[in-house]
């Protein structure tokens, strides 16, 4: 397992970090307000880089076989379904991470797991509709 699942933002805060070092090596050490403009650079992307590490939740919680990896919001609750895609493959999934899959593939549906309370699987399905396919790519919750 990678320590982090960089997403396309993520990794685009790297490379501003990247960038602002190196030119933070070419900046002139007797210019003074140039140097501020550095520090501030730098503290910019230093602050960037701890929220990206620090927003990374449970990088050691498991989460439900439905939560895709690049998807880092945490579970919404325990197992309550299993989403079948159209090959009757399935995932189990919490409400959050199965309404999340199911609308990020087509022709999938919800099947409510013995034990969960009555009407999830009716609740994940009306979930799904109201959620952007691979919601996690772009915005960052
Ligand atoms: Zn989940």
């Amino acid at each position: 397992m990678s320590r982090f699942d960089l997403t396309e933002y993520d990794r685009c805060t790297v490379e501003a970090a990247r960038r602002a070092l190196s030119a933070a090596e070419s900046v002139n050490l007797l210019d003074g307000s140039a140097m501020a403009r550095m520090i501030g650079r730098l503290e910019v992307a230093v602050e960037r880089l701890i929220e990206m590490v620090d927003a990374a939740p449970g990088a050691d919680v498991v989460r439900c076989p439905a939560a895709h990896p690049e998807d880092l919001t945490p579970c919404g609750g325990p197992v309550v379904v299993t989403i079948i895609d159209k090959q009757d493959a399935g995932a189990d999934g919490c409400e959050h991470h199965a309404a999340r899959m199911l609308a990020s593939i087509t022709g999938a549906h919800p099947v409510a797991k013995p034990n969960a309370p009555a009407g999830v699987a009716a609740r994940v399905f009306r979930a799904a509709h109201h959620t952007h396919p691979f919601a996690w790519l772009g915005a960052r919750s």
